[in-house]
Formats: C-alpha cells, sequence, structure tokens
C-alpha cells in the first residue's frame, strides 16, 4: 500500500539490499504446473510478452528499492494459505467443510463484504455497486456491501455513527442504542483537509464483522494516516482478523498532493468529470482486488509486472497493471476453483462498459490467444 513520507527522485535505481530480481527459470517455476490449466504454460505467454518482468526501480521510494521482498511461488502459497487448510480458520464461526478443496467449498456460506465508511454520493465517488460487481468477477467469490457507518462532522472532529436498524447486518455485540464514538482525526484550519486515524477506524471495524465474512473491507472518502510523520496512507489490513480498511482519497487524478504536508491539495478543474470518473474508478478497483488478494494470503509479487506488485508510492501504483500474473493467476484459481477463460470474458464486458480501454484491450488480446491454441 502506499505510503508517501519522502520526496521522489527519479534516474536509476538499485534494488533494496538482498533482493534479487529472479531469474526467467526462476519465474516458470513460481508458475507451477497444473495440467487441467494449460493457458498457464509458460511457453504459451512468452512471445507475446502479456506478461512482462517487473520493473527496474526508478525512484528510492519504489517498493523493490525499499524492501527486500521474498517473493510468494505458486508452491509457497499452497503450503502457507490459511484459507486451503484442512483446519479451521481461528477466528472463523461460520460451517467449515474440511474436505473441500476451494474456498467456498471450504466455508460455504463465505462472503466477502464491503463496507462504505462515511459518505460516497459525491460527484467524483465511485459508485458502491461496480466496486462490488468487478471485485466479484475478478477474485470469484461472493461480494456484497454492509449498510455504511455514517461519519458525522462535527468541530472539526469525526465521529463514527452507527444506526440501531443496521445492527443485525453486523455480526456482534451490537447495543440497540445508537453507538457513536470520536475516531482519532487530525484537521487543517488554513485547507480544511482532515485526515481519519487508520488504526483506530480498523480496530471499529473488527468489531462489526459478521460471521460469515470471510473478509471485510471498510472504503473511504476520506483520507487517512498512520502516525504523526505521514504525509497519508492508503489503508491498512489486519491479515488475521480477515479486516481491512481503505482510502479512495488520493486517486482523484483532478488533486495533486504535496510531497512535504498532508494537508497542502491544489485541484485542476480543467479535466473532464467522466475522465475523472473513469481514472477514480479503474484505481479503485484496483487497489480493492490487490488488498483482498493479500487477505486471501497472496503476498507482493516479485515475478512479473503484476497487480500483486508492492507501490511504494501514488505514481508506483498508478504505473502497475490491473491483470494478475501467472502465479498470482494460478494461486487464485486453485483457491476459487473458476474457469480462466470465462472470468476474463467477465472482466472483458465491465472493462468495456467502463471504458477501461487498456485492460479492455490486453483481456480481449488474451482470451484472442489462449482460444486460438
Ligand atoms: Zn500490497
Ligand atoms: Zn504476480
Amino acid at each position: 500500500m502506499p505510503k508517501q513520507k519522502s520526496k521522489k527522485k527519479s534516474g536509476y535505481v538499485p534494488y533494496a539490499v538482498g533482493f534479487k530480481k529472479p531469474s526467467e527459470q526462476a519465474k516458470i517455476q513460481a508458475i507451477g504446473s497444473r495440467p487441467m490449466v494449460p493457458e498457464l504454460d509458460p511457453q504459451s505467454f512468452k512471445e507475446f510478452n502479456f506478461f512482462p518482468s517487473i520493473p527496474q526501480a526508478t525512484s528510492i521510494d519504489d517498493w523493490l528499492a525499499q524492501y527486500d521482498e521474498e517473493g510468494q511461488s505458486y508452491g509457497d502459497y499452497l503450503s502457507q494459505c490459511p484459507w486451503l487448510s484442512t483446519r479451521k480458520l481461528k477466528y472463523m464461526q461460520q460451517q467449515f467443510v474440511k474436505n473441500g478443496k476451494t474456498i467456498l467449498e471450504k466455508y460455504p456460506n463465505g462472503k466477502i463484504y464491503l463496507l462504505p465508511l462515511g459518505d460516497f454520493t459525491g460527484e467524483n465517488c465511485v459508485k458502491f455497486k461496480t466496486l462490488i460487481d468487478f471485485a466479484q468477477m475478478y477474485l470469484g467469490i461472493p461480494v456484497a456491501a454492509l449498510p455504511g457507518i455514517a461519519l458525522q462532522e462535527e468541530n472539526h472532529k469525526i465521529f463514527w455513527t452507527e444506526n440501531p436498524e443496521d445492527r443485525q447486518a453486523y455480526g456482534e455485540r451490537a447495543s440497540a442504542r445508537k453507538r457513536k464514538f470520536e475516531i482519532n482525526s487530525r484537521y487543517h484550519p488554513g485547507t480544511k483537509h482532515m485526515q481519519l486515524k487508520v488504526d483506530e477506524t480498523l480496530l471499529r471495524l473488527r468489531s462489526i464483522i459478521p460471521a460469515d465474512a470471510i473478509c471485510m473491507v471498510g472504503l473511504t472518502m476520506y483520507d487517512l494516516y498512520g502516525d504523526d510523520t505521514d504525509l497519508f496512507v492508503a489503508g491498512m489490513a489486519s491479515g488475521n482478523h480477515r479486516v481491512a480498511v481503505f482510502s479512495f482519497n488520493r486517486y482523484d487524478p483532478a488533486l495533486s498532493f504535496s510531497v512535504e504536508k498532508w494537508y497542502d491539495i491544489t485541484c485542476d478543474s480543467s479535466m473532464s468529470s467522466s475522465d475523472r470518473r473513469k481514472l477514480i474508478l479503474q484505481r479503485s478497483c484496483k487497489l480493492l482486488v490487490h488488498e483482498i488478494g493479500h487477505l486471501l494470503g497472496i503476498d507482493h509479487c516479485i515475478y512479473y509486472d503484476c497487480c500483486m506488485n508492492g507501490s511504494g508510492h501514488l505514481s508506483e501504483d498508478f504505473r502497475q497493471p490491473m491483470h494478475l500474473c501467472p502465479v498470482d493467476l494460478h494461486k487464485i484459481q486453485t483457491l476459487v476453483g473458476f474457469d480462466v477463460v470465462e472470468r476474463y470474458e467477465h472482466l472483458a464486458r465491465f472493462y468495456k462498459e467502463h471504458e477501461m480501454n487498456e485492460e479492455h484491450k490486453w483481456v480481449t488480446k488474451r482470451i484472442e490467444f489462449i482460444t486460438n491454441q
């Protein structure tokens, strides 16, 4: 997740000490073999360059210039992923079928929940329904929305406000009373910019996760921060507890953010609102599936240019692709058991409808290539 602390510099930059870019052979080994999915055969995509290697770092803030990522091969995932274990996950309260092969055979009632945190009705907000459709197609697991939590602003403070009528939807210890808590935040009087403290927000979300949740992601248009020295954080996940919170605040292409002051934001209003919305949606969709990927046990990808690559700052995040590389596609295909081509076809329709032209072109070519094999 992007966490911006220092100024960016351009040019050739070495990887973090200890990190070694995987060789071609290591990449192919990381994909793992599975004859049932011939389109994952590395020989079948090599020449068309659908999956270029992970790029060299160009900024000292790039993820791999900062972190010595180990990488997680398909084989590693099979042995590490708690969702594929024959033992029920510690925090799960729902029905469990030990011998099930896929995540939904093991947890037949399992769902991914998205929860709107604060207002999503503004002109440049992403439509929640669109996010749900996309995540469901991309991941192949049922995705549902939970009733939103209102964030009320009073005297430059933010209050988390649960509606008592919604308490049945949440999985908890909710009382019948309206619950209202102040959430730690910071406010700058000059720019009127406000940020929510991420760890406290995450704690609150953890208390309302429904029993049938595989995981729950709170989404907000509020800007987030972790500690006082941060400019911002994109969000935070608490893997063990299957809960995460993410902000789309910095995904608006009309906004520019200072690299020194958290509250310093300028808006370029010359951009058309449809272009603005398209880009916000594309960036939000990518963030969402990357983060749910982590909650499903997938680590950062070091093998190819991939949706699961780590990103150290916004421009690195923006240049990364929407698609999964063969290593990570293989992981999620095994976890969920979908048909790869069918999934691509659903995504092609989604990209077309939402004018995500680059993604549409890639996935259409990919389908063409696989089906002509
Ligand atoms: Zn990540
Ligand atoms: Zn990958």
